[in-house]
């Protein structure tokens, strides 16, 4: 049951093989015995979990049970949950209790049913890219437990990888979900901006944070999906669309489809052996019957320069909300009003978050916002247009996710450039509100090679089908990491 996808989950609870209570008791008890070293969790409640998988069960007997009702969840420390410990994986937030629930959180509990396994570890608000900047530790990669599970989302990667989840959500701001999909063997989509709810989901990068499942095939994405959409009047950008079945076009033959390879993504800067993995990847597409034509993203190396003047202009606005006054952390000794602000904010957040703070104020202040920030969002419309040139000759783009696989713990922590980098690929795609995921394509010396896709606006259909044609011909997204029975 454990390592079973959530389609045959669904058909085990729908025809009472196992009891929600039976399923989610054998996921607690996975973590009690792996987290302790793999990290993945901030917060885990038994009880909680156990009384939301009875209500489940209730649900089941009583006929009006979803496809996903009873399904056990691990959910991104950034979603806001009623009576729930929400960290955001920061001092900021160590004592915060939510009293609300995310959009995404009550549409896949109250609504759909599923039940939550706990709140993943994640990096400090959510920047980074290796969950070395969470206050609560770093994770561990389970495929090798001394190399990072990528990041933000590294938690709720390490905890699908090591199997103590069978699904978790993620976010994405300039790679989040991908990122550590790919470094941990999953598959992860992010959608396009605008189509999954943002409303108590912690603020980062307002323009660029996008929600969306991480789990191990497309197949289980595509379920994922349908319960987390749909517009919401909450989130000011959430876009009003007819209601889709994103698992529609699963099986869909891929003859006559066209893969676009950016010339960008193929040059130097990755890594040669991951880059042949991918290169595996594309001559399977040619199998399948896709067309594989050359396009061109020519203004992909300004992502990563762009992003980090966007994401902490916006990520200082963001956060300025963090005051101690309202909740969370407040220093315990401090003079007047404005000592109490400048020494909870001092010891409530880690230094990546500090450093994101101050670049954000700088590039916003009076004197520099032409030079930086309007430059920076002149940038991003190039980019975007960039990609409505290459859609033009090709329905998906194809790429690796990371220039690499998973690094040691320690390696980048010192240099954030590096760190920073390790998203070369995967930031313009937020830049341009598109949807894009990562799949399992190979492993290099033992360790998951991740290859994404970026799709069109509102294309997640078609890349969910694309991806799931993949797996049903390679079937890398089954293997499991050594000692995880
Ligand atoms: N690694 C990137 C950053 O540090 C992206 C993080 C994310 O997508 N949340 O900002």
């Amino acid at each position: 049951m454990i390592h079973s996808s959530l389609k045959a989950l669904s058909a085990a609870l729908a025809s009472r093989q196992i009891s929600s209570v039976e399923l989610s008791t054998l996921f607690l008890d996975r973590i009690d015995r792996l987290n302790p070293e793999i990290n993945a969790f901030v917060t885990v409640d038994r009880e909680k979990t156990l009384a939301m998988a009875r209500a489940a069960d209730a649900r089941i007997a009583a006929g009006n049970a979803g496809p996903l009702t009873g399904i056990p969840i691990a959910q991104k420390d950034i979603f806001c949950a009623e009576g729930w410990l929400t960290t955001c994986g920061s001092r900021m937030l160590s004592n915060f209790v939510s009293p609300y629930d995310a959009t995404v959180i009550r549409k896949m509990h109250a609504e759909a049913g599923m039940v939550s396994l706990g709140k993943t570890n994640m990096d400090e608000f959510a920047m980074g890219s290796s969950n070395e900047t969470s206050y609560f530790g770093s994770v561990k990669n389970p495929w090798d437990r001394s190399r990072v599970p990528g990041g933000s989302s590294g938690g709720s990667a390490a905890a699908i990888a090591a199997r103590m989840a069978p699904a978790a959500t993620g976010t994405d701001t300039g790679g989040s979900i991908r990122q550590p999909a790919g470094l941990c063997n999953l598959t992860g989509l992010k959608p396009t901006y605008g189509v999954v709810s943002r409303y108590g989901m912690i603020a980062f990068a307002s323009s660029l944070d996008q929600g969306g499942p991480m789990a191990g095939s497309a197949e289980d994405c595509a379920l994922l999906l349908n319960t987390m959409v749909g517009f919401d009047e909450r989130d000011s950008t959430s876009l009003d669309r007819p209601a889709e079945d994103y698992a529609r076009d699963l099986d869909k033959p891929l003859a006559g489809l066209r893969i676009g390879l950016p010339k960008e993504f193929f040059g130097e800067g990755c890594d040669a052996k991951v880059m042949a993995a991918v290169q595996s990847a594309i001559d399977e597409y040619r199998k399948l019957g896709a067309t594989i034509v050359d396009v061109s993203l020519p203004n992909s190396h300004l992502s990563v320069p762009a992003y980090y003047v966007i994401a902490p202009a916006e990520a200082s606005s963001n956060l300025s909300r963090f005051d101690g006054v309202r909740y969370g952390y407040r220093a315990p000794e401090y003079g007047n009003l404005d000592d109490m602000y400048a020494k909870t904010r001092a010891q409530g957040f880690g230094g990546e978050v500090k450093r994101r703070i101050l670049i954000g104020t700088y590039v916003l202040s009076h004197g520099y916002y032409d030079a930086y920030y309007l430059q920076a969002q002149r940038i991003r419309r190039l980019i975007a247009n960039d990609f409505v040139e290459a859609f033009k000759t090709c329905d998906v783009i194809l790429g690796p996710t990371s220039p690499s696989t998973a690094f040691k713990l320690g390696e980048k922590s010192a240099d954030p450039v590096q760190m920073y980098l390790s998203d070369i690929y995967t930031i313009a795609v937020n830049l341009a509100g598109l949807p894009g995921m990562s799949l399992p394509c190979g492993f290099v010396d033992g360790l998951p090679v991740g290859m994404q896709l970026i799709g069109n606006y509102f294309d997640e259909a078609r890349l969910l089908n694309v991806a799931h044609r993949y797996q049903q011909v390679c079937d890398w997204h089954l293997r499991r990491p050594d000692g995880i029975d």
